[in-house]
């Protein structure tokens, strides 16, 4: 059986404890490698890899640091067709979906913020004839990286990308569920020549391994994405430490289409945002709102598109709709899809697993779901599922709307689709979500601030916010 190893000080390591959790792929239920569980004493070995490379990492020339980066994104890249079929294997998502989106945004991640940092400047305050500020941004030294289970490589590398470019060592926590990828960058770390210390990945349970790097008094800063709840546990743990944070946590997004939109274009997309990824992705439109007149043709053509969608074994090219990531997380979805049921629901295609045969007879496979008749206010509608699952619900004028979009505690993504431009902007401002597309779903451009209000978070990721909150700012004042 392949034995994941943590990444220390530049080399592949075993955890000290010599103890393994298992780790399973999704489309078959069956164990296929072991995971370090890494505790303090793995963490100790890494920050004292980290403190010992600090120096020479941030006074290394921002051309050589992106450079090595560079190289970093070109081995991803070269690298894409193993790293899908890794992901496919570890997560459960289909194979053309890893190589389209995890593998090239992993690439691109890297490459994005070694450009950055040879384009990042820092401010200037002119006090006229009395004097001049200027602000010098230093990176904060060891900071902690932790990611989650659904878009594994590309979440991580989304973090790590900036921390690095901006001169940080980095002790990086990949989720348990899905920690192949990490294993396999790790590799290619090592294979381009990233200086040794500079960034460490340690695996591992978020009890044994997450918890302790967020304590440890050495790590300054700490960039999380993944759940809502446990981003309040890691803002309480680094609060007395006075650590700085960036969470990028849960949503339940809306979408809401309009009778004036272009409908066909929009059927296919409002699916896409759906479903992508087995609606595992925090950006997923899982509330969609439809304006009333046109309430009846676009369930029809939707539903008709989701049914369509090719569920099945994600190593084969053909597949739409994969497994979901665990038996755990299975069991959670489906039970959302009981509570739909008894809160009045109507599930209108969907509903439950799905058999597919062959190898994936014991994979964790549901259909994708839709239901109706379900109010703003219940839990289905309210909770976030991170599944497969969809509502739909008809409205009559705009301020509805607004409410039904604004109405959880959620405020990540949202999108609005219409061709009445004075509307689009109007709500645009009065949506309560740190990212509003218009239009479209996921167009990603990595310059610009990435993250959610309300429980969705705490600060932003992309572009210079990134390179923002890896450095540290120190104003100098001069008196002429
Ligand atoms: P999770 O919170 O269970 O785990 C995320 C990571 O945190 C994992 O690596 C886990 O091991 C670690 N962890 C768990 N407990 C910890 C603790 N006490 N201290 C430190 N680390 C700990 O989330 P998940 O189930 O892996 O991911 C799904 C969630 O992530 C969803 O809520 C989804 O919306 C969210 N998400 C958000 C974004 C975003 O950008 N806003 C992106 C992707 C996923």
């Amino acid at each position: 059986m392949q034995k994941i190893q943590n990444y220390i000080n530049g080399e592949l390591v075993e955890p000290f404890s010599g103890k393994y959790i298992d780790n399973y792929e999704p489309a078959t239920g069956q164990v296929y490698s072991l995971i370090p569980q890494s505790e303090q004493q793995d963490l100790e070995a890494a920050v004292a890899a980290a403190e010992a490379a600090q120096n020479e990492w941030a006074e290394m020339p921002m051309e050589q640091r992106s450079a090595l980066l560079m190289k970093l994104a070109d081995a991803i890249e070269a690298a894409s067709d193993e790293l899908a079929k890794a992901e496919a294997i570890d997560n459960g998502k289909p194979i053309s979906f890893a190589k389209a989106v995890d593998s090239y945004r992993s690439a691109a991640n890297i490459r994005f913020f070694a450009n950055a940092t040879t384009q990042f400047s820092s401010e200037s305050h002119s006090m006229g004839n009395v004097g001049i500020n200027y602000t010098l941004r230093d990176p904060i030294g060891i900071v902690g990286c932790i990611s989650p289970w659904n878009l594994p490589l590309y979440l991580f590398t989304w973090k790590i990308a900036p921390a690095l470019a901006t001169g940080n060592c980095v002790i990086a926590k990949p989720s348990e569920i899905t920690p192949m990828t990490a294993y396999l960058f790790s590799k290619l770390c090592i294979k381009v020549g990233i200086p040794k210390g500079v960034i460490n990945i340690l695996h591992g349970t978020g009890a044994s391994i997450g918890g302790p790097l967020v304590e440890h008094k050495k790590i300054k800063a700490i960039s999380f994405t993944g759940g809502s709840s446990t981003g309040k546990t890691i803002a309480a743990t680094a609060a007395p430490l006075l650590k700085k944070i960036s969470l990028e946590l849960g949503g339940k997004n809306p979408t809401l289409v309009f009778a004036d939109c272009d409908f066909e274009a929009t059927v296919s997309e409002v699916a896409r945002a759906a479903f992508s990824n087995q609606g595992q992705i925090c950006l997923c439109g899982s509330r969609i709102y439809i304006e009333r007149p046109i309430y009846e043709k676009f369930k029809a053509a939707f539903v008709s598109k989701v049914k369509k969608l090719r569920i099945g074994d994600p190593l084969k090219q053909e597949t739409q709709h994969g497994a979901l990531v665990s038996s755990a997380h299975k069991e959670k979805v489906l039970s959302y899809i009981e509570l739909a049921k008894q809160e009045g629901g109507k599930i209108l295609c969907g509903g439950g697993e799905v058999d597919v045969d062959g190898r994936c007879k014991e994979g964790y496979f549901v259909a994708p779901t839709v239901i109706e008749g379900l109010t703003i206010e219940c839990r289905t509608n309210q909770e976030e599922i991170f599944g497969p699952v969809c509502t739909l619900q008809p409205f009559d004028n705009d301020e509805e709307a607004l409410a039904l979009a604004n109405g959880t505690e959620y405020g990540l993504a949202t999108s609005i689709w219409s061709n009445n431009l004075k509307r689009c902007h109007y709500f645009s401002r009065k949506l309560d979500f740190g990212i509003v597309w218009v239009n479209c779903w996921s167009l990603r451009d990595l310059r610009t601030p990435f993250g959610g209000v309300k429980s969705s978070g705490v600060g932003r990721e992309g572009g210079f916010e990134a390179m923002h909150f890896f450095t540290e700012p120190k104003n100098v004042c001069f008196k002429y």
